[in-house]
């Protein structure tokens, strides 16, 4: 079987063609400046030089025919014609409290999407516009959506409502949805398959540390609990967001710099974080190198990062009542050895005890990291959204 994978954001598209019964990768790529100047689209087929395309691409529609194109090609193409894709699937930020999980998508859930645009106003009219170019390139090509928050559905009440008058959970539908659901949900199920044990005989931390983090308490393979929220701003300090902040920053920074609410939204997602502590970057590498050289708001950055992470990770490990596995997974937690160590480092009274030997200079491979004798195992394991997307696609559509 063959899925298209879409996650369409609203100048770009990146796509990849997968076989998820192998769980191999046929070809991946994407289109750039959707709508401006100067489109292009990089494709990468699988064992074949990457070619980079510059044509015109004034909407998604155009981008997905280039992209058809592109797989199609004699010379750069990994399929003969359209018709060997069975089915897309289509990564969908936002759902609300409408789906618990991946579903196929008709007018039914077109409407569910576009009812979560409040919910989520970037990504979702942009993950329609993907779908509705797929449906007119390919009409009547089985589609399903992925949604993001779908795995945090599960959560209790008492984990997704927030201390505020109750009405605006009524009115505005005001709670924790949470975010990178797909992947949380891919390493709970490889964790579980890792140690050789059923999903529902564990209690796991799962850790999405990229550029943008969050946590997850995974009991009995269900979330119980997740560290974004309404939006992806909560939980530790990110890349470029601020975290969880005592929210009275919020009108004190107002007043004082004269900030309307489209300027705090700024400061808070794209200013803040370990870039606006360290005044250095987002990027966890340039910042390992500046605090070598003796940069005391690099290290300070790091350091936040890893102890926030650490006390999330502390509140699930008491919400669940214990803890069998701790997962590291997205660009940090695969590949930020110093990190890991960090979150880690002195929790050995707790039974959580890291080899150091293992850990170090460990990258982008499945691997335990315990020692022996830690009663928590603690585990790398790369994530990957568009295989889970391509599997949820195959399941529903070998169901119809
Ligand atoms: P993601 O959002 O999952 O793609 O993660 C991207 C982030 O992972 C980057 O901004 C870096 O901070 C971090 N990262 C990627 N590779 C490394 C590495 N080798 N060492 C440390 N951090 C890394």
């Amino acid at each position: 079987m063959k899925i298209l994978v879409i996650n369409a954001g609203s100048s770009s598209l990146k796509y990849q063609l997968l076989d998820p019964e192998k769980g191999t990768l046929l070809a991946k790529g994407l289109c750039e400046r959707i709508g401006l100047d100067g489109p292009v689209l990089k494709h990468s087929p699988a064992g074949k030089d990457k070619v980079v395309i510059e044509k015109e691409m004034k909407d998604h529609q155009q981008a997905i025919a280039l992209v058809l194109e592109a797989l199609t090609d004699k010379e750069h193409g990994v399929i003969a014609s359209m018709d060997e894709i069975d089915a897309v699937g289509h990564r969908v930020v936002n759902c609300g409290s409408f789906y618990a999980e991946s579903v196929l998508i008709d007018e039914k859930v077109k409407k569910a999407i576009r009812d979560c645009y409040p919910l989520s106003p970037l990504h979702n009219p942009a993950n329609m516009t993907g779908i509705e170019a797929c449906e007119k390139a390919m009409p009547g090509k089985p589609m399903v959506a992925v949604f993001d928050t779908a795995f945090h559905q599960t959560m209790p009440e008492k984990a997704y409502i927030y201390g505020l008058p109750y009405k605006y959970y009524e009115k505005y539908q005001v709670r924790r949805y949470g975010a990178h659901g797909t992947s949380h949900r891919f390493v709970s199920q490889k964790a579980a398959d890792f140690l050789g044990k059923d999903p529902k005989d564990l209690r796991l931390v799962t850790l999405h540390l990229g550029n943008g983090s969050s946590l997850a308490a995974v009991r009995g393979g269900v979330c119980v609990d997740t560290s974004m929220g309404f939006t992806p701003l909560s939980g530790p300090l990110m890349g470029t967001r601020c975290g969880d902040i005592d929210p009275a920053i919020v009108p004190f920074l107002m007043s004082q710099e004269g900030l309307d609410a489209k300027g705090i939204d700024r400061v808070m997602n794209k200013e803040s974080g370990v870039f606006g502590v360290s005044g250095v970057s987002s990027d966890f590498r340039d910042l390992a190198e500046a605090a070598s050289q003796g940069n005391h708001r690099a290290q300070l950055a790091l350091d936040l990062f890893a102890y926030q992470v650490k006390k999330i990770m502390g509140s699930y490990i008491f919400a669940m009542g214990g803890c069998d596995a701790i997962i590291f997974t997205a660009g940090i937690g695969e590949n930020d050895d110093l990190t890991r160590a960090a979150i880690c480092e002195g929790l050995e009274d707790l039974g959580i005890k890291m080899d150091l030997g293992k850990n170090k200079g460990l990258r982008g491979q499945d691997a335990d990291v315990s020692a022996p004798d830690s009663k928590v195992r603690i585990l790398i394991l790369p994530t990957n959204e568009e295989l889970m997307i391509a599997r949820d696609t195959m399941a529903i559509v070998n169901k119809l």
